[in-house]
């Protein structure tokens, strides 16, 4: 008997001075980072989030809480790795795939993508054919338009 089951995350960020722009585990050169507790990977928390749900556990704010001075700029590819041992101890021990969206306006994440799949799927311990990234603008609609910040979703399905 297989339990198959889906998940879905969304998370956002906004933009600040003096912070590093990280997504998806990649440094890219930016004039802006994005603001949070930890080091803001946007993508990552909504793959976190996408992996948690599907689980049936509660949110990356439950296990990680923003007030919590132990996540201050925490890695988040390390909570990610935790996350997937929280999933192991509720007996998914199968990641099928993921599929997530970036939402900015700039930088452009094209070029960066390769490297993103590259460092997730070492992290999780899948096949960089099992993650899914996609970039796309909100052709200047909304707050990611105004470049305020970016946004990311992404779902995935567990076993
Ligand atoms: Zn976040």
């Amino acid at each position: 008997m297989s339990n198959i089951r889906v998940g879905q995350g969304f998370d956002v960020h906004k933009f600040a001075e003096n912070r590093a722009l990280i997504i998806g585990g990649v440094t890219i050169a930016h004039d802006f980072g994005l603001d949070g507790h930890s080091d803001a990977d946007v993508l990552t928390h909504a793959i976190m989030d996408a992996l948690l749900g599907a689980a049936g556990l509660a949110d990356i704010g439950t296990y990680f809480p923003p007030s919590d001075e132990k996540y201050k700029d925490a890695n988040s590819l390390e909570l990610l790795k935790v996350v997937q041992g929280l999933l192991y101890d509720k007996g998914f021990r199968k990641i099928i795939n993921i599929d997530s969206i970036i939402m900015a306006e700039a930088p452009k994440m094209l070029r960066h993508i390769p490297e993103m799949k590259k460092i997730l799927a070492h992290i999780l311990s899948i096949n960089i054919s099992q993650i899914g990234i996609k970039a796309t603008t909100t052709e200047r609609l909304g707050f990611v338009g105004r470049k305020q910040g970016i946004a990311a979703s992404a779902v995935c399905l567990i076993e």
